[in-house]
């Protein structure tokens, strides 16, 4: 104990947010310093990682759509579930290793939120690759948990709270008191399927092929889940599939509202079940503290409203959802000697 903390002189603390869609890294002391997508550049066929500089994070995603044949670009997280260890392994080391080069002797202690649909078996997984990338000290927090924290909940309190984090593989729903996850269900429904809805619609209306990038900005600029603001509409361009040639089209914020539907009323779907197990007690909490909005996806247009509309409860945002759960992880950092115990899981070695 005494000894850690003389160590902590001569190392960094580290909080990771192993996201889906982004990987945020946070210092104890200097706030965010990586935010990169958590994508990983593969041999084709083989899934061997790339052996170069560019194998993961940003230079991976911008191959993404533009690699030779025998190269492609993988989410390891993509569904909240870990698809290949070794991917998964090599895209955490590679973060790591990036952070704490410029730094001392002795290895970080590192903090790493996980989505909560992770098993156990992946959880050690996600673990044991930390302290391979050079970590001493290693503690895993389920995602909701962390952000709530990040987003300011009196999560350690006598009192219920709830967050639903909107990420890009995922939304995490999960009611908190005491420290602890009272009930929390994590479906596979959040923005990378409101880009998909784009897709298809893009193909059904107009015969129109337009890549996810091309969809993920569409809903960017004028994605919405209730009519809020101005309408607008954009143009856009991809492949027509019957000519197979380039074509742009005009397409407007209400024909995307329409086209969002469907996973936006899964993700409150999602919210409602979650709300019908709550305890009584807890119930009765967030009569007055209301629903928290985290992740990217939270930042669709409406979409508090449309929360607001289908619950009758308040609906906030998280003051920077991109960046709640890395906050959550640095603020956990802070107070470690005094949280950790509440962790399920750690690894020291
Ligand atoms: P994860 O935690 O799963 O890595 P993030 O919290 O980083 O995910 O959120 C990524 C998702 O948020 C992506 O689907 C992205 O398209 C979406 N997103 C980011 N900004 C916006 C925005 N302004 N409006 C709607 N969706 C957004
Ligand atoms: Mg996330």
């Amino acid at each position: 104990m005494i000894l850690d903390s003389l160590l902590s002189w001569f190392s960094v603390d580290m909080g990771i947010d192993l996201g889906t869609c982004n990987t945020l890294v946070c210092v104890r002391g200097e706030g965010i310093v990586l935010n990169e997508p958590s994508v990983v550049a593969v041999h084709k066929g083989t899934n061997k990682v790339l052996n170069s500089g560019q194998a993961v994070g940003w230079s991976a995603k911008e191959m993404l759509g533009k690699t030779p044949g025998s190269i492609t670009a993988i989410r390891p997280l993509k569904d909240g579930v870990i698809s290949d260890f070794e991917i998964t392994e090599a895209m955490l080391q590679y973060f790591i290793r990036k952070v704490n080069g410029r730094s001392r002797l002795i290895g970080p202690r590192v903090v790493i939120a996980v989505p909560s649909g992770i098993t156990t078996v992946e959880k050690q997984a996600v673990e044991t690759s930390a302290i391979n990338a050079g970590a001493r000290l290693v503690w895993t927090l389920e995602e909701p948990i962390a952000a709530a924290i990040g987003a300011g909940l009196p999560f350690a309190e006598p009192t219920a709270s709830m967050i639903v984090d909107i990420g890009g593989g995922t939304t995490e729903v999960a009611i908190m008191s005491l420290a602890d996850i009272a009930t929390c269900e994590s479906v596979r429904v959040a923005g990378d399927d409101l880009d998909e809805a784009i897709i298809s619609h893009m193909k059904r209306s107009y015969n129109l092929m337009i890549g996810e990038q091309t969809a993920e900005r569409i809903k960017i600029q004028i994605g919405s889940a209730a009519p809020v603001g101005e309408e607008t509409s954009i143009e856009a361009r991809g492949r027509d599939m019957i000519s197979g040639l380039p074509r742009k089209t005009v397409i407007t914020s209400e024909e995307i509202r329409e086209a969002l539907q469907e996973p936006v009323n899964a993700i409150v779907e999602a919210v409602l079940r979650t709300l019908e197990r709550a305890e009584p007690e807890l119930a009765a909490d967030l009569v007055d503290n209301g629903i928290t909005l985290a992740g990217g996806g939270a930042l669709l247009r409406g979409l508090d409203v449309v929360l607001q509309n289908a619950t009758g409860m308040e609906v906030r945002l998280a003051e920077d959802p991109l960046t709640c759960v890395a906050a959550g992880t640095a603020i956990f950092l802070e107070n470690i000697d005094e949280w950790k115990d509440t962790l399920e899981s750690s690894m020291d070695h």
